[in-house]
Formats: C-alpha cells, sequence, structure tokens
C-alpha cells in the first residue's frame, strides 16, 4: 500500500474509472515545486513584521515577528496574523497595519531557492511521455517571476508555460485552468491539478470537474478541506509521490530511458 491517502468523495466517484488518463498537469509553484516554507515564509513574515514597525507600530520587530509565528501555528491566513498583531499592541488603525503588513510579505525580495529533490524528475518524466506542463502560481507577479527565475524554471523545456495569478484578481486561478482547457481542447478529466491549497487550486480544480492531487506540506498543512468541494481525489507528502498514482501519463509509450522528444506535434 503506497503512503499516499486515497480521498474518494461521492462527487468525484465520477473520476472513478481506473487508471485515468492525464495528458496535462497543472502545478501549483509555493510549497508544491519548492519548499516555500522553509525557504520563504519565515523570512516574508520577518519583513512584514519590519514594515509594520518603521510605519509606527509601537513594538519591537522580534516582538512583532514572535506574535506573527505563534499566530500562524493557530491559522496561516494572513487576515487572522494581521489581526493578532494589531489587537496585541493596540494598532490605532488595523486595516492600514494589515494593508501594510501583507504588501510587505507578498514584496519580501527573493533569495536563492531550491527546487524539491522529486521535482525536476516528476516534470521531466511528464514530458517524455508527451503530457503538457503548466505552472499556475498566485501572488505579487513580480515576486513570483523571481521564485520562477532563481528556481531554473524560466524557459524550463518541460514547461509549457506559466501563468501568474494576482492579488488584484485579473487573473484567477481558475481562470488560468480553463485558458489551459480550451487551448488544448481537452476534456476536463485529462487534466490533473497538483497544489497544496485546499480553498484555492484543489477547490478550483474538482469545480472544473479535473483530478486533483494535494501536497500536504507547507504554509498550509494545517487547513482542513472545507466541504467535500475541497477534498483532493488522492493526498501525498511529497511531490516524488505524485509520478506513482494510478493515472496514466501522456500519450507516448513508456520509455525506459524517458528520452525527451523534441519535434512531437505540439497543438
Ligand atoms: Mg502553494
Amino acid at each position: 500500500m503506497p503512503r499516499s491517502t486515497k480521498l474518494q468523495s461521492a462527487s468525484h466517484a465520477r473520476k472513478k474509472n481506473s487508471a485515468p488518463l492525464i495528458r496535462c498537469v497543472i502545478f501549483d509553484l509555493d510549497d508544491t515545486l519548492y519548499d516555500c516554507m522553509g525557504q520563504r515564509v519565515r523570512p516574508a513574515h520577518r519583513h512584514a513584521a519590519k514594515a509594520v514597525v518603521k510605519a509606527g507600530l509601537k513594538a519591537s520587530v522580534e516582538a512583532v515577528y514572535r506574535t506573527r509565528m505563534k499566530a500562524f501555528r493557530v491559522d496561516p491566513i494572513l487576515m487572522h496574523i494581521d489581526a493578532e498583531v494589531a489587537r496585541k499592541f493596540h494598532a490605532a488603525n488595523p486595516e492600514v497595519l494589515s494593508k501594510i503588513a501583507r504588501d510587505a510579505y507578498f514584496n519580501c525580495p527573493v533569495g536563492k531557492l531550491r527546487l524539491f529533490s522529486g521535482t525536476l524528475p516528476l516534470l521531466n518524466m511528464l514530458h517524455a511521455r508527451g503530457a503538457r506542463v503548466f505552472v499556475v502560481t498566485f501572488g505579487e507577479p513580480q515576486i513570483q517571476k523571481a521564485k520562477v527565475k532563481t528556481l531554473g524554471l524560466e524557459k524550463h523545456p518541460a514547461i509549457d508555460k506559466i501563468f501568474y495569478a494576482d492579488r488584484d484578481r485579473l487573473l484567477t486561478k481558475e481562470g488560468a485552468f480553463q485558458v489551459i482547457q480550451q487551448e488544448l481542447d481537452l476534456p476536463a478529466d485529462q487534466v490533473l491539478i497538483v497544489g497544496d491549497r485546499a480553498m484555492s487550486e484543489i477547490r478550483a480544480g474538482n469545480e472544473l470537474g479535473m483530478h486533483t492531487v494535494r501536497i500536504r506540506r507547507g504554509e498550509f498543512a494545517s487547513q482542513y478541506p472545507q466541504g467535500k468541494i475541497e477534498v483532493a481525489d488522492y493526498e501525498v507528502r511529497n511531490i516524488s509521490k505524485v509520478g506513482k498514482l494510478p493515472f496514466r501519463w501522456g500519450t507516448n509509450p513508456k520509455s525506459t530511458t524517458e528520452t525527451r522528444r523534441h519535434g512531437e506535434i505540439r497543438k
């Protein structure tokens, strides 16, 4: 029995046919392709703490940072964390404080980041089998682009395209999933969504009738699905387990060498 847990719900009964064919995989970025929690989240909370102290909150950066991380362990949602800071340090205007903190959190400068060890082998396997690979990431597009660059994913031959969903909601994750599906002209049940957030990409994928895998780790690992619509078809602890799930990947015959094919017909 693999360590992955099958979490099948009644609403997903239609997906039950064994080993569905997957011709397109759409990945989230943060805490899916790399360890965002370890490499980004703590520095971003420190950055937010510095910003609110600089803006006049009467507290030390260290005290605000500790309050943020304590609140984070209860609920990782920024709204909750900002409210805790405002309450504890008697902020004159909690709404303004929250905006300053959120802007700083999402704009924390990007340092050197590393992919999970299982990420590139999976992307390359999918590409070799002829599956189309996309990344749809949410956040400040400029920052997300910097992450993509330092992770070496920009113009990676296994990735068709990277979409940047943004806080202004000019593009939502669900919108990006639909664009990809329409561009490829694939039925929803040949598309797989892989991500860590139940309320975000897992929900969107389920709503569109796509297959879903949740990577349960990182910043949002403690969040429980709010209803069946947020329950992924499969839950795994690490991206290296995704390729072993019972799916048929792409349309190319399985090759032991997983040689990359160039020049194939790309729709
Ligand atoms: Mg994520």
